[in-house]
């Protein structure tokens, strides 16, 4: 708990000045509305008993005087509400960048098993609560405390017994504010579960719209959607019904604090107990004495929020890395490809079930690798581990002879390229999305890798060729269109080792036969392994290992392979007869 406080305070650092310059206009603008209401006493006590020239002189100056103040009081307000704003949105700026970059450096074993939806509002729902708990808190709390004690002093000194009797209804005022306070923030609270859910089905319906469309299930989408947006417009009536009575219920008790001591406050000036004067006096401080209590009220709430939404965000900073650099981690400069599995066993998560156990592999720099095998066999995991999406449960992989875990993620990554099944291009224009594949490229370089890629002459086809911006997703890009950039980024790339998975599974077969070409064409003097589901696209290969459950099971050429009369001969005849 103490390390949270000391981080929390960490970030206003930075902004010292803005905090102390704040805090210090909070206290000001509470002085000021304490003291507006003694000079109309002063008026009142004085002022009125002096002949009216010499009142005049007096009355002006005080006017005069209490115009200044309300004046310095508005730029008192003027500078917390705009710089105090600003302070919390610079933390929040802080940490969002901060929560950004953690988010960047986390493994894909985390992204496994979260929903994006979530890791969003971590970003921006939660961090807001927390700027503005760091921002009101501190200055809220002060001011509050100055007018309470201050207007409670004041109101003790000019007459302690109706003092009392003014703060006879407060504890009442704090039980009720308080039971409705909470009933109102489980109320709030559940608005933002509803509505979170709302948020992640819109998220979900939108992004599957097209599979939406062609099922023609919109009528369907629209009930689902009925149901979460009934279930928020209902809380939403519960959170409001908690909120009017919170509200009227504060305004009723405030108002008969007045009734109360206008009451007594007649009773006393009947019996000579006090003046006129200090019944008005009273009665000007009573909202300089019930407004901070609604006011710490709410803060208690936005402290509670806040307080949640920073624990949330330490969550998640909290979390270290699955996979980062060792300490002696280094770089490496010229990747010549080399890479060797030396009894590499990996499972997933802890307790489950080993995807690959006890493989042994050497390829030569240079060297084409395909790997088959049924579906879940996993080719798809056996590759991702030589760029270290995962780490190997035991054994070694190396690259050029040194294990992967003693080169820096960087350099390790810069030397490997993939090409998927699954593209994602990123929202922007074509050009942007090729030198993706080494940022700061040239267009001449980026145009010349499209080239290779076969991907040029449909660019310069596309309406404003390098510079068409190609929608979310690249939505409006063939297949085979999106596949051929994702290779011209990796042309742009150069790495020396290559993963094609399945790069062409999903490509109709005369896409197929261009994008295998600019593959075969990138492949060439760099270490390549190939996952292939045609089996026809790695005849060719000089080495085909074949995966299954007991690991790589066979190994050869097609023509090795197929004389085994095993596992291949068996997937290659199965295709053989389905094609034909
Ligand atoms: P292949 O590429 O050969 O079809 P994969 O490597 O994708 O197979 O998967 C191998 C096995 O690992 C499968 O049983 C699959 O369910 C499991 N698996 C794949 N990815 C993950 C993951 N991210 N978390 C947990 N299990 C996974
Ligand atoms: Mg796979």
């Amino acid at each position: 708990m103490r390390q949270k406080w000391k981080k929390l305070i960490s970030y206003y650092k930075p902004y010292k000045g803005l905090f102390i310059s704040d805090t210090l206009f909070a206290i000001i603008g509470a002085g000021i509305s304490l003291g507006i209401p003694l000079i109309v006493r002063y008026i009142t006590n004085n002022i009125i008993h002096l002949s009216p020239e010499e009142a005049f002189e007096g009355i002006l100056k005080l006017g005069i005087l209490m115009i200044v103040l309300v004046l310095a009081g508005a730029f008192c307000n003027f500078y917390i509400s705009y710089f105090g704003h600003m302070m919390g949105a610079k933390i929040e700026y802080d940490m969002r960048s901060e929560i950004f970059q953690h988010y960047q450096k986390l493994s894909f074993s985390f992204y496994d098993n979260q929903k994006v939806g979530q890791l969003m509002s971590r970003i921006t729902n939660d961090l807001f609560d927390i700027s503005e708990l760091l921002h009101h808190g501190p200055e809220d709390a002060v001011i509050s405390f100055i007018k309470l004690i201050g207007s409670f002093s004041i109101l003790f000194l000019i007459n302690w017994r109706l003092a009392f009797i003014g703060l006879a209804l407060i504890p009442i005022i704090l039980i009720y504010a308080i039971l409705f306070n909470r009933k109102m923030k489980k109320a709030f609270k559940r608005n933002r579960v509803k509505i979170a859910d709302i948020n992640a089905q819109i998220e979900d319906n939108l992004s599957g719209i097209r599979v939406v469309k062609s099922f023609a299930n919109e009528n369907i989408e629209n009930e689902k959607f009925k149901i979460g947006n009934d279930g928020f417009l209902s809380a939403k009536r519960n959170s409001y019904q908690y909120m009017g009575g919170y509200f009227s219920g504060m305004e009723a008790f405030t108002t008969m604090i007045t009734i109360v001591v206008l009451i007594a406050g007649t009773l006393f000036i009947t019996q000579n107990v006090i003046q006129v004067v200090d019944l008005i006096t009273f009665l000007l401080y009573i909202n300089n004495f019930t407004e901070p209590i609604k006011k710490l009220i709410t803060l208690t709430e936005s402290f509670q929020n806040g307080f949640s939404g920073y624990e949330r965000f330490l969550e998640i900073l909290d979390i270290v890395p699955e996979i980062q650099d060792a300490a002696d981690a280094k770089d490496i400069k010229q990747v010549t490809g080399d890479i060797s599995f030396e009894d590499v066993s990996f499972r997933y998560e802890e307790n489950t079930q080993k995807v690959l156990s006890h493989v042994n592999l050497e390829v030569k720099a240079g060297s084409y690798v395909a790997l088959v095998g049924s579906s879940g066999t996993g080719k798809t995991t056996l590759c991702s581990l030589i760029p270290r999406f995962y780490d190997v449960t035991s054994g070694v992989i190396k690259v050029d002879g040194i294990d992967i875990r003693k080169i820096t993620l960087n350099s390790l990554r810069s030397a490997i390229g993939i090409v998927q099944q699954d593209v994602y291009l990123f929202t922007g224009s074509v050009m942007d999305n090729i030198k993706y594949g080494r940022p700061g490229a040239s267009d001449e370089d980026a145009i010349e890798a499209a080239k290779c890629a076969n991907a040029h002459d449909f660019i310069m086809g596309l309406p404003n060729g390098y510079d068409t911006d190609i929608g979310q997703r690249g939505v409006k890009l063939s297949g085979g269109q999106k596949q051929r950039l994702s290779i011209a980024r990796v042309f742009l790339k150069n790495p020396s080792i290559l993963i094609f998975d399945e790069a062409t599974s999903a490509l109709d077969n005369e896409s197929e036969k261009v994008v295998q070409e600019s593959l075969e064409l990138l492949a060439k003097n760099r270490t390549t392994f190939v996952i292939a589901h045609r089996l026809s696209t790695i005849r060719n290969a000089q080495r085909i290992l074949v995966l299954t459950e007991n690991g790589i099971e066979e190994e050869g050429t097609h023509e090795d392979l197929i004389k085994i009369d095993g596992v291949y001969k068996n997937l290659y005849n199965l295709q053989f007869t389905r094609i034909n």
